[in-house]
């Protein structure tokens, strides 16, 4: 069977923050793409001006780079199927309503948001549930045309079947069948001339040859009024996928705007804008987010390549999703263990840097292999390693001084370290740790105690990589010296 090659989009509103949900959408969308030989595309839908927020849209393209979903036609990138912004296009919407009121399929409605509210108003009170009443529909066309040649404001409203069952299919969930009767005539065209989004989106998805169009459950409700609409045009249908609903942690209900910032607190974000400066990675993100909604069997850490070469839409399913924070670390993790060491040293280098501390990189290289293991995210390597690039470190006091010992008996066992390291020309663990053992077992000392001060004592903090591999790294003179210092602070 020959796969036909599937073009996607991703059509996100610039309105907020890019979060999870987009992110694991143009996932998909991207995956299907690059596995058919197809084309992922970026549609930014911004026809309701109210809700637009200046710097959304570059935050959708930059967080699209940052996860490497790149996108093969778009506002910044172009394309045969340009404009990729929806206020750019509003002469290609004005037209399609003009064919649907032409068809039949629509008509001009020139009720006034004032009468549309008192309608409204007396509708509740007679315990109805609010919804067009359906004056405009009837307007017989020379009246209409009458009306807008006296210049009246209008709408352009769609005229949904009153009678029947629409049957809309799915792909993940099947036939969805609704009554008819209970839909409302739906705006297409606003006052302003733009589009809402049921317009916009079935003449864009049309008109760019969308294949498959994948988007989130909130749209199921308006599902059958969608492929009315599409099916009033006489167009081919895409193949509809509404993807799972991410739940909070605990698996109950959505996450609100309290919860994501409190897992901000705890070092994680809903938002793809925070991921870097979290450490996280895309691969590690990717993993994380592909896996909420998509079944795979087998082993789950999956490259870019890897995920497209397994990516089917038949496998995602259409279950809520529970976001599980604990997960996106085991992904990162193991992400940065298949690194290899220059890509590893190129991310961390950053979050050194954000400390203003001057990075060597050679030390840099040299100190991968030591830390790479307890990184969860690669900010971590600023606890694991800030000591490699310190000038000097400054220890507290108490954790110089050894479990069951005092500062004078702290004091002499760095004083006696001091005198066994200096004595060799280099440090290494090859030449330091032998002789530093030797003391250890001739003294009634504990190896955690001399370690212990050692460690304390030269990068400056009780945990770290494994001490004569560090001190190797950090260098004899920069050692001797710091012993010196905590020698100081110990006798104070
Ligand atoms: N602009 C819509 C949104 O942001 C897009 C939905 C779709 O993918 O069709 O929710």
């Amino acid at each position: 069977m020959t796969i036909k090659p599937a073009r996607t989009r991703i059509a996100p509103s610039p309105t907020g923050h890019m979060h999870l949900g987009t992110a694991r959408t143009a996932l998909y969308d991207y995956l299907l793409a690059k596995k058919t030989g197809g084309q992922f595309i970026l549609r930014i839908e911004d026809t309701d001006l109210k809700r637009t927020v200046p710097g959304a849209e570059q935050e959708i393209m930059d967080g699209l780079r940052w996860l490497g979903l790149n996108y093969d036609e778009g506002p910044d990138v172009g394309g045969k199927f340009g404009p990729y912004r929806q206020t750019e296009r509003r002469e290609i919407y004005a037209q399609h309503a003009k064919v649907l009121v032409e068809k039949g399929h629509a008509y001009p409605c020139f009720c006034t948001p004032d009468t549309l509210e008192k309608t409204k108003q007396e509708q509740m009170k007679r315990k109805e549930n609010p919804h067009y009443d359906g004056t405009c529909r009837v307007l017989s066309p020379d009246e209409a045309a009458r009306k807008i040649a006296n210049g009246e404001a209008y709408i352009v409203r769609f005229k949904m079947p009153q009678e029947g069952v629409t049957v809309a299919h799915d792909h993940l969930r099947g036939d969805i069948s609704t009554e008819n009767k209970q839909f409302n005539d739906q705006v297409l065209l606003k006052t302003d001339g733009l589009p809402t989004y049921h317009l916009a989106a079935m003449v864009d998805d049309h008109e760019m040859g969308i294949t498959h169009v994948l988007r989130g459950s909130e749209w199921l409700g308006t599902f059958p009024l969608h492929v009315n609409i599409v099916r009033a045009f006489g167009w081919h249908e895409p193949i509809w996928v509404h993807l799972s609903v991410f739940l909070k942690p605990t698996g109950k209900g959505k996450m609100s705007k309290r919860e994501a910032a409190d897992a901000m607190k705890d070092g994680y974000s809903i938002f793809i804008k925070d991921m870097p400066a979290l450490g996280f990675t895309p691969e590690g993100s990717l993993n994380w987010m592909a896996l909420m909604g998509w079944g795979v069997a087998e082993d789950d850490v999956m490259s870019m390549e890897e995920m497209i070469e397994r990516f089917s839409v038949d496998g995602l399913t259409p279950s809520p999703a529970a976001i599980n924070f604990q997960r996106l670390d085991h992904f990162n993790s193991t992400h940065i263990r298949l690194m290899n060491a220059d890509d590893l040293a190129s991310r961390i280098k950053p979050y050194f840097e954000r400390e203003n501390l001057k990075v060597d990189d050679a030390i840099l290289l040299k100190m991968i292999p030591l830390i790479r293991e307890r990184l969860v995210t690669l900010d971590d390597c600023l606890a694991f390693g800030s000591f490699f690039f310190k000038e000097n470190v400054t220890p507290l006091p108490e954790d110089l001084i050894a479990k069951g010992l005092d500062s004078k008996q702290s004091a002499e066992i760095a004083i006696k370290s001091y005198e066994i390291l200096s004595a060799l020309s280099e440090i290494n663990h090859i030449v330091a740790e032998p002789p530093m053992r030797a003391y250890v077992e001739q003294s009634a000392l504990s190896a955690n105690q001399v370690f212990g001060i050692l460690r304390a004592a030269v990068t400056g903090q009780k945990v770290s990589p494994p001490l004569f591999e560090s001190m190797e790294i950090i260098g004899r003179e920069k050692v001797l010296q710091r012993l010196k210092n905590a020698i100081e602070i110990l006798q104070r």
